[in-house]
């Protein structure tokens, strides 16, 4: 092993200390005292102790977010000066980035340098494209014609103004980024928020919720609830003062929120799972497709509802691929993220870890062939190696089934009147990947295939200005682009007889 990236000291000190959680201006210990442990993912050692919040701490935090919305400053605020405050938090992130990548790579166990170069630069651009909108959230003019009142003049309009409390719950594969998603349009349309981190990472959040009361946001806009989804999640879900809930997470656990939040028919958007299909035509680069296609599935250790994780290779390169593919996946650097050598870390918790080697067996049983990885690692660490299977078919648990691991499953196929219909053969519709140099045939795949996010020629690729989300079972809404801001805006129509 290389020697180990200097921890930043202020992260180092972050971790040092038992971590409450912010309700209004306040750090504060859970209403019970009790704490949960959060573990270092490359070493299974304690990391922190954080505060657990359940339906009593959820309560006084929607109290909070509640007055800071109907008499606070936030939501009447000038829109130029709410903009330069969400702004402000994106130059924060910047000016801490090394200390927020660190913790990133203590609490997930992604690479410090992944950290470093995607996650902390995306969620400061995420603040910074969604300020601009503050000013740019207008309603519009219309000109009714109200047929039963033939001889009446109107003036008619429509407000956007901010849906109210909204209920943010996110997941532990890109902690800060996903809180980036929230906060950023959250935050830019003059919502007030009560967050709820996941129990595996909650640091960044915790870090990041200093640097919003720093950036000038006022005392209870943004509320931070630490503690498990059963728990403060739940509590947040049926909480009848709140407008609305934000959730990225499993598919399974966003049904369960879609019946919890009917009580006070509150809005919901889900970003939830996905199965997305990764086709690599004849004609492709193959030295980028390769590559490529490697990356769609090891990025983030698999663990990415987007994961182009069932591969299908058009029959004339299909060995090529299968076997480009499976070598670079033999030569990942697997190991520590503070290693600098080091280009995938542990997958982020034992339970995580137990789930994707259930897979792996399950796809053995079931008769796939491996050729590449296959296990889980033995030792200290929740460490899975990067896994290539062939010979799977779409009745495999290895193929239908969300693994958010390592593992990647390759099929051949003969044309695009096969792929397609096999590509959209799954429940989920997140994301989708296409290999080609025909334009034509890109485009006319990419209109086929049903999935909320198309990549031509490359994969993995997010930016603030691009809505992301579901088709099927994948969810409801979209983040970021301009999309995301109607989820956290309700459209009034103001019409008067002149
Ligand atoms: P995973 O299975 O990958 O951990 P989950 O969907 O369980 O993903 O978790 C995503 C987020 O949802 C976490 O913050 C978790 O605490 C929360 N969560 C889990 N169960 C519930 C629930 N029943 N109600 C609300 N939030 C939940």
């Amino acid at each position: 092993m290389a020697t180990e990236i200097q921890i930043d000291e202020r992260a180092r000190e972050f971790v040092g200390r038992d971590r409450p959680m912010l309700i209004g201006g306040d750090w504060v210990n859970a209403a019970s005292g009790k704490t949960f442990e959060v573990f270092n993912p490359a070493t299974g050692q304690v990391l922190a102790n954080v505060a657990e919040g359940d339906s009593e701490d959820i309560d006084r935090a929607v109290k909070t977010a509640r007055a800071a919305f109907e008499d606070g400053p936030w939501a009447t605020m000038k829109p130029a000066e709410r903009g330069r405050i969400v702004h402000r938090i994106g130059d924060l992130i910047l000016e801490h980035g090394d200390e927020l990548a660190a913790l990133e790579t203590l609490d997930n166990g992604k690479p410090f340098a992944i950290a470093r170069a995607a996650d902390v630069p995306l969620a400061a651009d995420n603040f910074h494209y969604m300020s601009g909108w503050a000013t740019k959230m207008d309603g519009r003019s219309i000109s009714p014609s109200v047929p039963y009142m033939p001889d009446a003049q109107w003036h008619a309009y429509t407000l956007r103004e901010p849906i109210g409390v909204v209920g943010q719950i996110i997941p532990w594969n890109f902690p800060l980024l996903m809180a980036a998603w929230k906060l950023g349009p959250a935050l830019t349309t003059g919502c007030t928020v009560v967050l709820k981190p996941a129990e595996q990472t909650p640091l960044s959040a915790l870090r990041l919720a200093e640097l919003i009361l720093e950036a000038g946001v006022p005392e209870g806009v943004v509320n931070v609830v630490t503690g498990f989804g059963e728990t403060a999640g739940a509590a947040l879900v049926a909480h009848d003062d709140v407008n609305k809930v934000a959730f990225t997470g499993s598919t399974e656990v966003g049904k369960e929120i879609v019946k919890a939040s009917a009580g006070n028919l509150k809005k919901l958007t889900l970003e939830l799972g996905g199965k997305s299909p990764n086709v690599v035509y004849a004609d492709a680069d193959m030295e980028t497709a390769i590559p490529g296609a490697a990356n769609a599935i090891f990025f983030n250790h698999g663990q990415c509802c987007a994961a182009g994780s069932r591969l299908f290779v058009e029959y004339d390169h299909y060995d090529e691929v299968l076997e480009g593919v499976s070598e670079h996946a033999k030569n990942i650097k697997v190991g520590s993220g503070l290693d600098p050598d080091t280009e995938m870390g542990p997958l982020v918790s034992k339970e995580q870890q137990d789930r994707v080697q259930g897979f792996l067996d399950s796809g053995a049983e079931e008769g796939a062939k491996t050729t590449a990885g296959g296990k889980a690692r033995e030792g200290d660490g929740y460490f899975v190696e990067p896994t290539v299977l062939s010979e799977t078919g779409p009745e495999m648990k290895v193929e239908c089934e969300e693994i958010f691991g390592p593992v990647v499953t390759v099929r051949p196929f003969k044309d695009a009147s096969e792929v397609i219909p096999s590509g959209n053969e799954t429940k989920f519709g997140l994301a989708s990947g296409i290999w080609t140099s025909d334009i034509a045939k890109a485009h006319r795949t990419a209109k086929a295939l049903r999935a909320g996010t198309v990549w031509i020629n490359c994969y993995n690729v997010f930016d603030a200005a691009l809505p992301f989300g579901g088709y099927k079972e994948s969810g409801w809404g979209r983040e970021m682009g301009s999309e995301v801001l109607n989820n956290y805006t309700e459209v009034k129509s103001v019409c008067a007889q002149i």
